[in-house]
């Protein structure tokens, strides 16, 4: 079993010699093999043991990096050069990476150890990894229940301890519901404040990469590793990167926003219960809670889906049967081999969304949707920078419910896109959200809850993380 909870233990243990690091990660093989029926990761780089001696050595003689031996699980819609990268999509089947994302290149250069790729919905679209190519995840707690999506895989791996952290993708929830499911730390960073490059494009404005921890200590960690500026991502914010991790001590008491809008109708009581308990307590350690107004949330989903599959038909054009990745057998013509390609190669959530997205963006529709919608997204914004001139982060539900069964919502697409009703706003504004696990129901599900703070204030959203 393992006897630590935050990495700094574990390098303290390693470098005192009461833990072997090539133990450990064999601990972390065995348990990917014998929790086989999570059916967490796509694929297990075996060979991974044969760096623990090396970085072992160089804990010990002081000269290892900031993730000197975290093992961490990599979502599927990563580049790692060489390695099978398929987004869950039969169409990316057969496709290897030609070069490494920088988020995880930045991992690989602090000694961090990559264990393998994490399941996750088609092209990261689901929020229950139920729309997989690879097979659906099941949830740790409860077998017959979803562990959320779409990076499910990634928090199943951190959840059943397969590894000691997973990267994942936030384009409209995907790191903080599965991780509200999983009972541990998802952390969505402000809009470039990761560099893209090397993530495999869903809706470009809105995607995200973020860490599943145990602790808000190994997120932060995570955080600073993998943030800052990269010359080839435009859209990366250039503001120098604290030091998260370094800044989770101080006592300062915080002003919390509660939006009205977030506690409506359709939340689950217990989940209710729980998080209204955390606020009682937050406020006898001296916080100040406000009553604030997002008065747009009702408008967040439809905007959400109308601006992200628009993106989405844009970017998965590229699948298209001659650049890469599958193309049909024996086409008759090119147009057939476009059409085929792609109607094989494609899930039919993926094609979905493409359908959407072409519509909303074509002749006579675009005005009545794509752009309203892209004006809506200014309201959002105006809503959040509102609320935070007057407090320091918001809190609220991560999903309504905890997780639900497989197969609830698998025929109505209109509920699955419901579950994202409190996270596809950070999403929109571009700011950092995190999911904290704070308590379980009567089945022993666990319950999240959400915090969120302005652009670029992840300082101020972990430190306030740490003392719920
Ligand atoms: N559940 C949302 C969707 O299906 C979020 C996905 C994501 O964040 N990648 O679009």
């Amino acid at each position: 079993m393992l006897n630590y909870k935050t990495h700094s233990e574990k390098v303290s243990l390693i470098k005192e010699g009461k833990l072997s690091l090539k133990e450990n990660i064999s601990f972390f093989l065995n348990q990917i093999d014998e929790k086989k029926n999570l059916n967490a990761f796509n694929f297990v780089f075996n060979d991974c043991i044969n760096q623990a001696e090396s970085i072992e050595n160089k804990i010990k003689q002081g000269k290892a990096g900031k993730l000197a031996g975290m093992v961490i699980g990599i979502k599927d819609v990563l580049s790692i050069q060489d390695k099978p990268l398929t987004c869950s999509s039969n169409i990316l089947r057969e496709f290897k990476s030609v070069y490494t994302a920088t988020a995880v290149q930045k991992l690989i250069d602090e000694d961090a150890i990559i264990i393998g790729k994490t399941n996750c919905d088609e092209f990261a679209m689901g929020s229950s990894n139920e729309n997989s190519a690879f097979g659906k995840v099941l949830n740790p707690y409860d077998n017959t229940r979803v562990p959320g999506g779409s990076s499910g895989g990634s928090a199943v791996a951190v959840a059943a301890n397969l590894c000691d952290a997973a990267l994942g993708t936030d384009t409209g929830g995907s790191i903080r519901q599965p991780a509200s499911f999983c009972g541990i730390f998802g952390l969505k960073p402000t809009y470039g404040r990761v560099s893209r490059f090397g993530l495999t494009a869903f809706a470009s404005s809105f995607d995200s990469i973020g860490p599943f921890t145990n602790s808000v200590d190994d997120a932060a960690l995570i955080l600073e590793v993998i943030a800052g500026e990269d010359l080839k991502d435009s859209t990366c914010q250039k503001k120098p990167v604290p030091e998260y991790s370094k800044e989770l001590s101080d006592e300062r008491k915080f002003t919390i926003g509660i939006p009205k809008e977030y506690f409506a109708q359709g939340l689950n009581p217990e989940v209710k219960e729980s998080i209204e308990k955390k606020i009682e307590e937050l406020r006898s350690k001296g916080h100040s809670f406000v009553n604030i107004e997002l008065p747009h949330t009702e408008y967040s989903i439809a905007t959400y889906y109308i601006l992200t599959t628009a993106e989405a038909s844009s970017n998965l054009a590229r699948y298209d049967g001659a650049h890469y990745g599958y193309r049909t057998k024996k086409p008759s013509n090119l147009n057939e081999m476009y059409t085929l390609s792609r109607t094989e190669g494609f899930g039919s959530e993926v094609k979905r969304r493409i359908m959407l997205g072409t519509y909303v963006l074509s002749a006579g529709y675009y005005d009545a949707y794509y752009r309203k919608a892209q004006k809506v997204r200014r309201l959002l914004k105006k809503d959040f920078d509102n609320a935070f001139s007057k407090v320091d982060v918001i809190l609220t539900p991560v999903c309504p419910n905890v997780a639900f069964k497989i197969g609830e919502k698998t025929n109505d697409p209109l509920a699955m896109y419901l579950e994202d009703i409190y996270k596809t706003s950070a999403n929109l504004v571009g700011i950092p959200g995190i999911s904290i696990p704070i308590a379980k129901n009567s089945e022993g599900l666990p319950i999240g809850m959400q915090l969120m703070a302005n652009q670029l204030e992840e300082s101020k959203l972990l430190l306030f993380s740490k003392m719920v």
